[in-house]
């Protein structure tokens, strides 16, 4: 039995980052640039107003306050999309709307606020300017945000909604990135019936390679569902075979000592184990290696192979702790695993056979300090407390018991994925 970091350490070893394609901009969104990003143009390209006002020469406000107005005529308006024909001379303005471009001659912005036009309903061509504005005022220089040719996105970044604004201010629609990994996965057991099925004696629905599947989509890889294998070795290679394009392969069930857990068996025929037991509650039947396939090119390729347990919460921990990695580090991402934070416990979780237990747990703050409240039975079948949690409370393989009180690492599951 090995550690989880010796676990994930070995899973790492197995992948790296995938190779690059063009995508639509939106479709970008968590993935990984890689090429750096520079700008062609000025943002914004031209100095335009940032506020709805007058365009003016700030010489001519000198002095101008409520009780000494400075009159100025006005000779057009420009609209945020238009460019005036019109200068602004020395005691003239433009009505100016926000983003428009300031016109020639103008140096500064008075905001509506602070001219009288309010008041001066019937009175055409002449505007009151109640505050005196200094050069610059209210103006927005053309490249304040992006210089053209500065490098604004390096290869790396993580595509997340500010970078798809910035790439899309930039004219871009199509961004190269490096590829999502496709997951190929696979279910196994005689007592599997697939979703739609009618429920037969002595059956239960499929519901892992739809949790994992779900999980495989939020972590940012393409799940692809194969359905389910029987017990034995023949149907299990049968359907491994549908698998072995994909990145990555993900099996659930067979991994345990039972008499018809046959996914060890087939990993060691078809490829290499790397290791089948990890120091962990629940998901202790892990097990992890490469399955030999053969790519459309001919070439013998080995892809990695994760066996899940069969336990619907110890599979989707499993996935959490192990899959969700791998799919990071093959998408480039640099920061792979969730942060931990110290927690205060609220209840007696005993460790009886000294394994770092994930315990399904609700983490809120109050008064300062985060606690965790686990979420009910934590049996490795029980989904509905892995439901209700928003967090795993992490008790450590050397502590026989933790009680009330204690701190303890906790992982968030809900924060954000980049
Ligand atoms: P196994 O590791 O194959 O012995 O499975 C352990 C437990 O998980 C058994 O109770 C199985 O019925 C259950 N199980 C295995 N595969 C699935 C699945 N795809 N969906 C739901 N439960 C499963
Ligand atoms: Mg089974």
């Amino acid at each position: 039995m090995i550690s989880v970091e010796e676990a994930l350490d070995k899973v790492l070893g197995y992948v790296t980052a995938l190779d690059t394609e063009e995508t639509p901009l939106l479709d970008a969104l968590g993935q990984v640039l890689a090429e750096d990003v520079s700008s062609d143009i000025d943002v914004p390209p031209l100095d335009n107003s940032a506020m709805d006002g007058y365009a003016v020469r700030s010489a001519d406000t000198a002095g101008a306050s409520p009780e000494s107005p400075r009159l100025l005529r006005v000779v057009d308006t420009v609209a945020a999309g238009s460019v005036s024909e019109c200068e602004v001379a020395a005691g003239t303005a433009i009505r100016i709307m926000t983003g428009a471009p300031v016109p020639r001659g103008a140096d500064s912005v008075v905001q509506f606020e602070d001219t009288d036009e309010a008041l001066r309903s019937g009175v055409a061509g002449e505007v009151g300017v109640l505050a005196e504005v200094a050069v610059g005022l209210n103006i927005r220089r053309a490249g304040e945000d992006i210089g053209r040719g500065t490098t604004v996105l390096p290869k790396g970044t993580v595509v997340s909604p500010p970078e798809v604004g910035l790439l899309a201010s930039l004219g871009r629609d199509r961004v190269r990135v490096i590829r999502r990994p496709v997951v190929a996965i696979l279910a196994t057991g005689d007592e599997l019936v697939d979703l739609g099925e009618p429920l037969g004696v002595g059956k239960i629905y499929n519901s892992n390679s739809y949790s994992v599947a779900a999980l495989v989509r939020r972590y940012g890889g393409i799940p692809e569902v194969l359905g389910i294998a029987r017990d034995s070795e023949d149907s299990l290679v049968a359907s491994l075979k549908r698998g072995l394009k994909a990145d990555m392969l993900v099996t659930s069930g067979g991994v345990s000592v039972g008499d018809y857990d046959v996914v060890k068996e087939v990993l060691a025929k078809q490829g290499e184990i790397a290791f089948w037991s990890v120091r962990m509650k629940p998901g202790k039947p892990l097990a992890f290696g490469t399955i030999r396939g053969v790519s459309e090119t001919g070439e013998v390729r080995n892809i990695p192979q994760v066996g899940l347990p069969g336990n619907p919460v110890s599979s989707m921990l499993t996935s959490e702790l192990f899959i969700r990695p791998a799919i990071r580090k093959m998408m480039g991402k640099a920061q792979v695993t969730r942060p931990t934070f110290e927690a205060v416990v609220e209840d007696t979780v005993v460790n009886s056979d000294l394994r770092r237990i994930y315990a399904r747990a609700v983490v809120e703050k109050r008064g300062g300090q985060y606690y965790a409240r686990l979420t009910g039975p934590q049996g490795s079948g029980i989904l509905t407390s892995l439901t209700v949690a928003n967090a795993l409370a992490i008790i450590p393989e050397d502590k026989v018991e933790v009680v009330p009180g204690d701190v303890v690492p906790v992982m968030m599951l809900d924060w954000g994925e980049d």
